[in-house]
């Protein structure tokens, strides 16, 4: 194979440096993407390890071989670094004692064995896939990023990659020092490596990049559909939701149910015990009411102290004794603020069956569950009525 090593470490200079440059550009601009900056210093770094190579065509031996050595492994920290400030969704310096361990005992290497070739580009070679490990465990690893991240799966590709060509370069190596007297890497051995690792370092990043970008929508979409108090689903989702639900039971012919719940009286407990005491009884009978529930259930805020439940595959029977459950479960026990014991009790009301039409379901089901909820209201509240 014929790869011209001066042309090859250019393009890589050129590569890295290009990618560092868009990386540390959008790192500037979002502050809140964890981890990004640290990922473009690694490419900076990185970039700079080609042209500290090229010196010894300029007969700098000793210092190129120093630098390089130190650069090729700090990219690698920087990396980890940067996956696990992603991790942990703070913006800190790693806290693995053994990255800077691998890192100090790759430049005593290179520091020990500068004139003796053969033994350091061994050594070397394997404490470099040593902390390619350490990437690749870090991207493994669990902790802010979920496991569906495809960006992830990118990473662990990039990573893998990596930690193999290392372990065959040393491999390669190792049966080289019994070549012959006049040790030399090949060129072709040297291009090779070069061209692996530029291969991984740009899969890692277009998975770092992705992993970021996933994350933040996931963020967003969260955010988008969820209420900012209770955690649960806002109106909004709650609307998408129950035209799903409601085609699916017009289309199986089984029935759905709505439970409309509204806690009683609530604003005489605002003003009695303060708003802040408010919030906390909203969350505890968000938790008291999602205690309740199957996992194919949802509970939406509707409104103030309004909440909707959708039962899926559910009769009346069904859904009175569920709705029946929450209330006795909510009014049994004083919700507990501090050192404040608030009771509070709610009014359910209950709509169950098939909606009429696949499309036309939802208005026509909040106005059957809000109707038979002003019924419960009506006959004293603290009640269940049905529509
Ligand atoms: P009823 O038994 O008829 O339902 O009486 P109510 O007092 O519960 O009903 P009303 O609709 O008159 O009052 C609802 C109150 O809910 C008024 C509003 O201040 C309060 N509220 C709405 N959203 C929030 C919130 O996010 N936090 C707190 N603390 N209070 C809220
Ligand atoms: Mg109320
Ligand atoms: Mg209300």
């Amino acid at each position: 194979m014929m790869i011209d090593l001066p042309t090859l470490l250019l393009a890589l200079t050129v590569t890295s440096g290009v990618l560092s440059v868009a990386v540390l550009a959008v790192a500037v601009r979002s502050r809140g993407h964890h981890g990004l900056a640290m990922w473009g210093w690694g490419l900076v770094v990185n970039a700079l390890s080609y042209p500290a190579f090229g010196l010894r065509a300029w007969g700098w031996v000793t210092v190129s071989i120093l630098l390089t050595n130190l650069l090729t492994a700090l990219t690698l920290v920087c990396h980890a670094s940067a996956v696990a400030a992603f991790q942990s969704g703070r913006a800190r310096p790693i806290q693995l004692p053994v990255v800077w361990g691998l890192l100090a005992a790759n430049v005593l290497v290179a520091w020990t064995w500068v004139h003796d070739d053969p033994t350091r580009n061994v050594l070397v070679a394997l404490i470099q896939a040593g902390l390619a490990g350490v990437l690749l465990n870090q991207a493994w690893g669990p902790g802010l990023v979920e496991r569906r991240l495809t960006g992830r799966w990118v990473m662990i590709f990039g990573a893998s990659t990596l930690v193999l060509a290392l372990l065959v370069r040393t491999g390669v190596m190792w049966s080289a020092t019994r070549w012959s007297d006049a040790y030399k890497v090949p060129d072709h051995v040297q291009a090779l490596t070069y061209l692996a690792t530029l291969m991984v370092l740009l899969v890692n990043s277009m998975g770092f990049v992705l992993m970021q970008m996933e994350y933040a929508l996931s963020q967003q979409r969260s955010l988008a559909i969820r209420d900012g108090l209770t955690g649960v689903h806002n109106r909004r989702a709650l609307l998408d939701a129950l035209q799903k639900y409601g085609a699916r039971s017009h289309r199986d012919s089984e029935s759905m149910a709505l439970l409309m719940i509204d806690i009683d009286h609530f604003k005489a407990v605002n003003d009695q015990f303060g708003h802040l005491a408010g919030d906390e009884v909203l969350r505890e009978v968000v938790r008291r009411i999602s205690h309740r529930l199957r996992q194919s259930d949802l509970l939406a805020r509707f409104g103030g102290e309004e909440f909707v439940v959708v039962l899926p595959d559910t009769s009346v029977d069904g859904a009175c004794t569920v709705a029946n459950d929450i209330r006795m479960s909510i009014g049994s026990m004083p919700v507990l603020v501090g050192q404040l014991a608030v009771p509070v009790t709610v009014s359910i009301g209950v709509h169950a069956g098939i909606p009429a039409a696949a499309t036309e379901g939802t208005d026509a089901l909040l106005a059957a569950s809000d109707a038979a909820l002003y019924r419960a209201k009506e006959l004293g509240r603290d009640r269940v009525a049905v529509a």
